[in-house]
């Protein structure tokens, strides 16, 4: 028996929470759900979209899934999304991106992994306003260090790296690769230009391959990966990326198999894993029951191999894969015309894929 701590979100989220947590209960898997509603519907009553109560459950219990949640505008919080990862230290962001037959897209047999670092870079947050005193008085400390000239009505935000949160990142890409039976490990960075920061993550990763000498590992210039991705995704397996490009090239690759319907994810630290999809709230189909569930569903089968639960895993993607490809009962994304009128609604496709089950 687990305990999981499963939080519905707001938007599309309970609805696709709902979807989750059935296809999740179907495998037979025994599984206690810790619910903890959070997001812009507990605001009014709780004062924030994000009670203690909810980091404190996934402290207990190690493991949540968690529906999308919207960021509120003057809440506090720059996302509650950030600020979850952030405190429970949630370093590693994974999202595998994998073709499924029947999932309308320009590539086939895509099977990149995205391995994100989730704590620092330019998502730490610390930012400095056009025009405030704070912000003069840095550009003036950079100008006496000799560092550089920055225009005074300029705004300026940090991009902190570290040797530690670069190693482990790296790690755990590498540990990943040799758990998986995966033959790469791609680090994406911009050292060629920022020297002190994306060269200190290169050199830290150079670092971390010599102890994996099993695993194949390169580096490439993130703009080249774009390109490459785009032209040769066949070419790689896992890539390794500091926050902003792990954001930015896991669209990417969602991209390349059809995409945010079917984009799982993970934010994984040593205390605790929250699985997540992609994509956000989309919150004009808030309680239509329209939406495609099976990127929370695809983060469920990823939790479920994260419990030690392989078998039911298995199943439960092989029951997604089976819907999509015969794609009868699919949301309106997986059909050829965005207005088909078979498409069925985020319950009917968590049913068929129960079905698939059998
Ligand atoms: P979004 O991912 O919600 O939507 C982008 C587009 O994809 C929209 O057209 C939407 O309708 C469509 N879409 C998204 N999920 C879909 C699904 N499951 N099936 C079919 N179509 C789907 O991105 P957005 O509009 O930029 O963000 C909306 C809110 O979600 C924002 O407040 C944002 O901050 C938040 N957000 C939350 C998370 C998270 O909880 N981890 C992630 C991203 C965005």
């Amino acid at each position: 028996m687990h305990t999981v701590t499963l939080i519905p979100g707001d938007g599309t989220g309970p609805e696709i929470a709902e979807a989750t947590r059935r296809c999740i209960e179907a495998t037979g898997v025994d599984i206690e759900w810790d619910v903890q509603a959070a997001g812009i519907d507990v605001m009014e009553a709780e004062g924030t979209p994000l009670p203690d109560r909810v980091l404190e459950s996934v402290r207990k219990n190690g493991v949540a899934i968690k529906g999308p949640i919207t960021t509120p505008v003057g809440s506090g919080f720059r996302s509650v999304n950030v600020y979850m990862r952030k405190t429970l230290d949630l370093y590693s962001c994974l999202r595998p991106c994998k073709s499924y037959a029947g999932v309308r897209s320009r590539y086939e047999d895509i099977d990149l992994v995205i391995v994100r670092e989730n704590t620092e870079d330019l998502y730490a947050g610390i930012e400095f306003e056009a025009g405030k005193d704070d912000t003069q008085e840095l550009i003036d400390f950079i100008a006496a260090r000799g560092k550089g000239e920055i225009d005074r009505g300029s705004a300026i935000s940090i991009k902190p790296i570290s040797a530690e949160a670069s190693r482990r990142i790296v790690r755990y890409a590498f540990e990943y690769a040799r758990a998986n039976s995966r033959r790469k490990v791609t680090a994406v960075h911009k050292a060629n230009i920022m020297k002190m920061t994306d060269g200190l993550y290169l050199e830290t990763a150079r670092e971390v391959a010599r102890e994996y000498p099993d695993v194949k590992f390169e580096d490439r210039i993130v703009d080249n990966m774009c390109m490459q991705l785009v032209q040769k995704p066949e070419l790689y397996d896992i890539l390794v990326l500091p926050n902003l490009y792990g954001d930015i090239l896991s669209d990417l690759c969602a991209g390349l198999v059809g995409g945010l319907g079917v984009a799982p994810g993970a934010n994984i630290g040593d205390e605790a894993a929250l699985f997540e999809a992609t994509h956000g709230s989309a919150p004009k189909y808030k309680g239509q029951n329209k939406v495609n569930p099976c990127a929370l569903i695809l983060s469920g089968v990823m939790m479920l191999k994260h419990i030690g639960e392989e078998a039911a895993a298995v199943r439960l993607e092989t029951a997604v894969a089976q819907v999509i490809r015969e794609g009868k009962d699919v949301t309106y994304d997986l059909k050829p015309y965005r207005d088909d009128p078979t498409a069925v609604g985020t319950s009917e496709m968590a049913g068929a894929i129960i079905k698939a089950m059998g």
